[in-house]
This record gives C-alpha cells, structure tokens and sequence, in this order.
C-alpha cells in the first residue's frame, strides 16, 4: 500500500515496524547491537552509520509523515540542524537566514559560521522579497522558521522555496514547531525539513533528539557530513521516539484545539493587550496560515502588560513556567528572561518583542483548567499589588 495514501493516525502507529518474528509481539523489537556482521551482507550496519534496524524503522515514519523519501535521525534538533547546513555549506559561501529563529541556530550562525569561511545575513523581515534582497552570488542556502518563535510570524513557504528554486539556492525549513501534523513543506517545495524531535515527535519532555527528511539525493548528502560529525541518537531513545510518535497527531490535534480556545479566551481578556496566534483572523496572517497549514498549532504568546511577569508565574498551579516546549503538559516562558535574553533590547524591540510577552505551549489538559489556573493567578497578583 502506498504509505502517502494512508492515514495520519495509521502512519503515525504503524509505518516503518519491525516485526517481531521470533516471538510475535506487538510492537518492534529494540536492537541495541553496535556490533553487526560485516562481511557477506548488504548493508554493514554501525549506528553512526545511521542505519541499524531501529533508526531504519523510525526513518520510514519519519520520511512518510513529511511526505519526504527519506530521513536521517540525530541526538538533538541542533545536531540535525548544524550537520544540515554543514553539509550543504563550504568556504566562500553565503546563506539567508530568518530574522526571527530558534535561538540555537542564531547562536550557531553567528558563532560557528565565520569560523569555517561561510558568510551569513538576517532578513529585515518575514516577505519573499526581504529573502530575495539578501541573495548574493553566493547564496546557497536559504532557511526559513514558520510559524517562529515567539511571535508565531508566518513565512510564505511556497514563495520562499519557489525564489530558492529559480536561483538553484537549497531551500530548507525548521518545522518544529508545526509538526508533520499541521504542515507539510515539502508539498510546498522546500528541500529540506528540519526538527527538534525533543518537542512536538517526542512529545513528553523526556527525549531530545532531531530529524532530517528530504528527498534522497539531499538526504545523501547531508548523510556524507552526518558520519563524519557522529551526532547519531542512541538505539533506546531511537525506539522510545518510535513508541512517542504512535500517538503524536492524537496529541497534537488536542493541543491545536487547546491552543485555538485559549487564544479566543484570552483575546477577549481585560488584562491582554494582544494575543499571537496564527488561527485567529485577526493574525495579520491568518489567510497565509490557513493556506499552508492543516492546523495552527499549540503554541501561543500574549501580551500581559498590567501583570507582573514573575508573580504571575509563581502563582499558577497547573501550567508550568519551564523552557522548554511542545510536551502533553502547558508551560509559559518570559522570553524576554529566556529564550531571547540574549537579544539587545533595541533588537528585540525592533522585533516587537515586549518586555510583557509570554509565550504559552498548550498541552493537553481540559481547557477548563487551564483557563482557571490563569484566572486564579491574575486574580492572586492583583490583590497582592493593590494591598502592597
Ligand atoms: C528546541 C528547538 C530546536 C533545537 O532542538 P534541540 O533538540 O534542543 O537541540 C530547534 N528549533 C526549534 C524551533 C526548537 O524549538
């Protein structure tokens, strides 16, 4: 059967298993060898070869869910996305990268990139044409991050593969915060896909690992840097990733419905000025998102002005304020604290980037809850500002 006409569901919980012959179980036995036959075999297997029977299985999950050919799998997101770049990058060459982008690959570009004779710039903004400025000659990769981190800004990705495409530039994207559940990009033409499976995929904060998918000549490609840099994942959390992923469009769909609920509740509260959420039609991209996503997502960020930051968070019960994101549990983050801490102000500023902004990852919880939860504790910050 033709994985690509299967469900989502049945993908998730079944592409890529390894039979249990032996004993008949249900689901696919963990190899933990590091050691296998060489010699009179087909493929000499090694982990970092990225090809032992558990990261074989995994890849094919992986490759159908993206609508990719194939996938490589690596011990963190960062890991996958610095031997991505590596490998399509060498010196004399430039790449484009988004403003507004994960902060480890920001760090990674302006710390690691000079070193080995590669030459980066920042867009000024989000639209195809801020890409098209910054091409030079020797551009040969462009990377995009949408919906991104923090204000869930929307990058047109058809547009941006299409310019990326006529200037035979690679075209890669972090999908992380979407999953494979609520966007697709290789539909759209990017080359490569990139993940933090230590969010959405592994989905209970307890993996960290990364992924690659892309056809398979870009998936060659980036294998040639893969073995050389070693960032393989171990077989054990290769096989818990696989047991993760079974339930993932379960889990993500319950977290989009969340999210789209709690920032309809908060945009009709007193004490939030603005709400950033790519489903609300008030989202100046609303219509961009709608045309390149199955679904908006889980993550969110609001604007809370009156409230104190830290108060606020020490007072709520069930929503946890811990950095990092994407588990079956909510957690909130002051990226101004956190994630963009680093950042000038006048950087962050120019980004919109509030001092008062929280950024809320929606788990799966009653909405209910969570609604009470941030009620109770605005409520509790407020009396004891009034009275002190
Ligand atoms: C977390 C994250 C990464 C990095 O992944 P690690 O698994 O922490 O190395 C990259 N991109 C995005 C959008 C992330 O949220």
């Amino acid at each position: 059967m033709d994985s690509n006409k299967k469900g989502l569901n049945t993908l998730c919980t079944h592409e890529g298993d390894l039979e249990d012959k032996q004993f008949k179980g249900v689901v696919s036995p963990l190899y933990m060898s590091t050691a296998y036959a060489f010699d009179d075999v087909d493929i000499k297997r090694y982990p970092r070869y990225y090809n032992t029977p558990n990261q074989e299985a995994l890849c094919k999950k992986l490759a159908a869910l993206e609508h990719a050919e194939a996938a490589l799998i690596f011990g963190s997101g960062m890991a996958a996305i610095s031997t991505a770049l590596m490998a399509f990058l060498q010196a004399g060459d430039h790449i484009v990268l988004q403003q507004t982008m994960y902060g480890g690959t920001y760090h990674f570009a302006v710390t690691q990139l000079n070193k080995y004779g590669i030459d980066y710039s920042f867009t000024d903004g989000w639209n195809v044409e801020d890409f098209e400025k910054e091409i030079r000659p020797n551009t040969k990769v462009i990377y995009i991050e949408t919906p991104s981190n923090p204000l869930l800004t929307i990058t047109d990705i058809a547009g941006v593969a299409q310019l990326a495409k006529n200037k035979g530039i690679v075209s890669m994207i972090d999908n992380t915060f979407a999953s494979p559940i609520n966007q697709n990009p290789i539909d759209f033409g990017v080359d490569v896909v990139l993940h933090s499976a230590t969010k959405y995929m592994g989905g209970h904060s307890d993996i960290c690992a990364g992924v690659v998918t892309a056809s398979q000549e870009h998936i060659d490609i980036v294998f040639q840097s893969a073995i050389c840099f070693g960032g393989s994942l171990s077989e054990y959390t290769v096989w818990l990733l696989e047991r993760s992923i079974k339930t993932m469009a379960i889990r993500v769909k319950a977290q989009n419905e969340n999210a789209m609920k709690m920032a309809e509740y908060l945009a009709k509260h007193a004490e939030v000025e603005q709400v950033y959420y790519p489903g609300l039609e008030t989202h100046p991209d609303h219509e961009l998102a709608k045309s390149q996503m199955n679904g908006f997502g889980g993550m969110l960020s609001f604007d809370l002005p009156n409230v104190d930051t830290s108060l606020f968070f020490k007072h709520l019960k069930l929503i946890k304020p811990v950095m990092s994101l994407a588990g079956v549990e909510s957690t909130m983050i002051s990226p101004v604290t956190t994630s963009h801490a680093l950042m000038s102000p006048e950087d962050r500023e120019k980004q919109g980037i509030k001092d008062y902004l929280i950024r809320f990852s929606l788990g799966i919880e009653e909405i209910e809850d969570l609604i009470e939860d941030i009620e109770q504790s605005i409520a509790k910050v407020k009396a004891l500002t009034v009275s002190a």
